[in-house]
């Protein structure tokens, strides 16, 4: 399979009820390769009346969507779990060309994607109601579940295929029509996405995908107008609030996913090389650009030494370049501005004291790269503790105190994940309990599973997406309360 090949495959267009068009303008986007910083081809840029049109698309196909049969919705995201399967290199070459992730973890991404289709299939036919006699003996209860209606649903570009799939399963299961908006850095993914999903079947209408580089513009006037129901949005705390706003104007149901500040905490008594392995994919996994990103590593100060020549030791050891080729760990990040970003945070913890074990030095040449780097005895007051890193910087803390460890590690806007590495489990218990996020790796760098309920507290987002309650985000409870008579 060559790269051109690939890219060629891929459908270009707007994909609005269930036909491939151009943006009503003529316009497009350069897609482009952030290990070479050449363009790997162009896409339509929707304009808002482009997303009108898609909403419109979307909400005429609702009706008829929601009443098929639930095993008939099952049955295409079955089917589309296995063509993306059995098109895994292909999918994995295309993220990798516009994402940068080496091949290896986009192959790991097509089956994580994959999984969520196959989980929501066997969701689709689980819905379940109710039928219960009110108390006062005067009303039978009869409690139904459907669809919430149309959803808009954002996607990020650090999980092209996942971050998509996550959303659509559900909301194929519950039988809720979509318009789907890339991130404009990897709209290729999706756009393959959209096409599998026609041949597994799903019908004109249901799932509406439009790239444009401008969203702000497109998706306000969606969510002002009145026909989306639902928000799902993966992506920056700070867009977050700004779209949970316009939300509020309609009352439209949302969904956040957004960023994270994940505390790594390793107490005297973890098993370390566990804790190095732990730390090397909460930390390494997408090259840091993961909203389950270990940012704060706290070490306790008893292992910290030991902890820091081993970490220092799997970093050095990595191999940074393109991702598509063979050998490589790291491949570049997403863009000039999140390379700079990264730049900047370190140099700014270096200033303040914190000690420079590897990396830190800006490449010569093309790409977006920035080498595998550790920080030692970082002081709290840094700025990347309260900003994601986003790139391959691991920052430890040294720590003495448990109270301390967990008071620090909750000291954030943020509540997505934590990992705590520990041989005692009542402390990890403990500590599990007390830690404000939504999610917590007990001896475990990686909590990511599509049949485990993803999600953040505080401004980590709202809701939920995988698990028995994935599917809930896009159903609405109705009651029909009928007379017994007596
Ligand atoms: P982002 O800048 O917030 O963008 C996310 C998506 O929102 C993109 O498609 C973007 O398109 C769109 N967008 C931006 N402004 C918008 C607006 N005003 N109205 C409508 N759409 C708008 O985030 P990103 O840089 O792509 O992704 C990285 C962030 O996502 C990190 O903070 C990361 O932690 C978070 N994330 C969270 C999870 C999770 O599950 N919690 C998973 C993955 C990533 P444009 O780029 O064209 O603006």
């Amino acid at each position: 399979m060559t790269t051109t090949h690939v890219i060629e495959n891929v459908p270009k267009g707007l994909h609005i009820g269930g036909s491939w068009q151009p943006a009503a303008s003529g316009r497009t986007m350069p897609v482009d390769n952030p290990a070479t910083d050449t363009t790997l081809c162009r896409v339509a840029d929707a304009s808002p009346e482009d997303g009108q049109r898609a909403l419109a698309a979307a909400v005429t196909a609702q009706q008829d969507w929601a009443r098929t049969a639930p095993r008939e919705r099952s049955e295409i995201l079955r089917r589309a779990h296995e063509i993306i399967l059995a098109r895994t290199e292909e999918l994995a070459l295309l993220m990798t060309l516009e994402m940068g992730k080496p091949l290896a973890e986009a192959r790991g991404e097509v089956a994580y994607a994959a999984e969520f289709f196959r989980w929501f299939s066997e969701e689709a036919v689980r819905i379940d109601g109710g039928y219960a006699t009110s108390p006062d003996g005067r009303n039978r209860h009869l409690v139904l579940r459907q669809p919430v209606g149309p959803c808009l649903l954002i996607t990020p570009w650090n999980f092209p295929l996942a971050m998509g799939t996550r959303k659509i399963g559900p909301a194929v299961a519950a039988g809720c029509t979509m318009v789907l908006k890339p991130a404009p850095q990897t709209p290729l993914s999706t756009l393959a996405l959209t096409a599998i999903l026609g041949e597994a079947g799903l019908p004109p209408g249901v799932l509406n995908t439009v790239t444009t580089s401008d969203a702000a513009a497109l998706v306000a006037p969606l969510l002002r107008g009145g026909g989306i129901r639902k928000l799902s949005f993966t992506g920056s705390t700070q867009v977050g609030r700004t779209l949970l706003a316009q939300c509020a104007d309609t009352v439209v149901r949302t969904s956040l996913e957004l960023g994270g500040n994940a505390p790594f905490i390793v107490f005297d008594d973890a098993d370390l090389d566990a804790a190095v392995d732990g730390a090397m994919v909460a930390k390494m996994r997408n090259m840091g650009e993961a909203c389950t990103a270990a940012n704060r590593i706290f070490v306790h100060t008893s292992v910290a030494e030991e902890f820091a020549t081993r970490l220092t030791a799997r970093m050095s050891a990595l191999t940074v370049g393109d991702g598509t080729t063979s050998g490589t760990d790291v491949g570049p990040l997403i863009d000039a501005a999140g390379r700079a970003k990264v730049e900047r945070l370190v140099r700014d913890a270096v200033e303040r004291g914190a000690k420079i074990l590897t990396g830190g030095e800006l490449p010569a040449g093309e790409g977006n790269f920035y080498p595998p780097t550790v920080l030692a005895q970082v002081p709290r007051d840094a700025e990347l503790t309260g900003t994601e890193i986003f790139g391959p910087v691991a920052a430890l803390f040294p720590f003495d105190d448990e109270d301390d460890v967990v008071r620090a590690a909750n000291d954030t806007e943020w509540g997505l994940v934590s990992y705590v590495f520990t041989r005692d489990l009542d402390r990890a218990l403990r500590v599990g309990e007390r830690l404000e996020t939504g999610m917590v790796g007990l001896n475990t760098g990686l909590v990511s599973n599509p049949a485990a309920p993803f999600g953040g507290v505080k401004q980590s987002g709202l809701g939920r997406e995988g698990g028995r309650v994935g599917i809930e985000e896009f159903l609405e409870y109705k009651y029909l309360a009928v007379p017994t008579g007596s």
